[in-house]
């Protein structure tokens, strides 16, 4: 029995008053979600302080991106050990916004696992097609390819402290989602390329559905035998909406 999460990537978007009250309507009801994992990515300026609101609940905080390296001349970057330091768990790596607006190849998310394992944090490792490699039939070579440029770089055993988001490209922030049945035949082909290198990593392995889930989505998506949670982009700006989707993984266990 895998345990659903539910994380919600902020994205470019807070400020402190603001995320003090999204964050005190998240925790309004976390006590009635004590069987699955939920935890909130805000930009890393923000991380220290919403560690800082969410200490002594169960509610967890990641970074959306992390470097490869660990210290040194790199301008601009945040260390994944600065992360852990500053008492985040987990980190969103290969986001396709990453992917597609900053150059990131498979090689680099993978040095980033690396990196973040290391220090310590969970990767949620993204993959997912575009349109227009859904439509030239080529979503299991796209979604193969990143995993297997983990795999190869991190070895399978990896995946043991890992979460996988599948985001189609096509349905993030787009309120087009993919249908159950779209998604569970990607979620199934997932935990099939590990389970061709460890049966037992790949029954473990949580594998989230990410792209336009809403409250009035997500059961039907979490309903679905491959599907283990989701990562959530703009619902996850409204503590309602938020919350409503985490009810939604709550109320496929048990
Ligand atoms: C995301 O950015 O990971 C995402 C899934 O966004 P949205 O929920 O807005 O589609």
């Amino acid at each position: 029995m895998r345990k659903p999460i539910v994380v919600g990537n902020w994205k470019l978007n807070g400020t402190e008053a603001g995320n003090e009250a999204l964050v005190a309507g998240v925790l309004s009801e976390m006590s009635n979600l004590a069987d699955i994992d939920v935890a909130v990515c805000p930009p890393f300026v923000y991380v220290p302080q919403v560690v800082g609101l969410a200490k002594g609940t169960a509610l967890g905080v990641g970074g959306q991106n992390c470097s490869e390296q660990s210290s040194g001349a790199f301008t601009g970057e945040v260390a994944p050990e600065m992360l852990s330091d500053v008492g985040a768990r987990y980190v969103i790596l290969g986001h396709s916004e990453r992917r597609a607006l900053y150059g990131e190849t498979d090689e680099i998310v993978s040095e980033k696992v690396k990196a973040a394992l290391h220090a310590g944090l969970t990767p949620i490792l993204c993959v997912g097609e575009t349109l227009e490699e859904r439509e030239a039939d080529e979503t299991e070579a796209v979604v193969r390819q990143q995993l297997a440029a983990v795999i190869a770089g991190n070895g399978i055993k990896a995946f043991e402290r890992m979460v996988i988001a599948y985001e189609p490209v096509w349905a993030i922030g787009t309120g087009r989602t993919a249908s159950p049945e779209q998604a569970q035949q990607v979620h199934a082909f997932i935990r099939g390329q590990l389970d061709s290198h460890d049966a037992r990593v790949a029954q473990s392995v949580r594998i989230q559905y990410g792209g336009s889930v809403k409250p009035g989505n997500a059961a039907e998506l979490f309903g679905q035998p491959d599907i283990d949670g989701g990562l959530i982009g703009g619902a996850s700006l409204k503590a309602e909406d938020f919350l409503g989707i985490c009810r939604a993984a709550a109320d496929t266990v048990g």
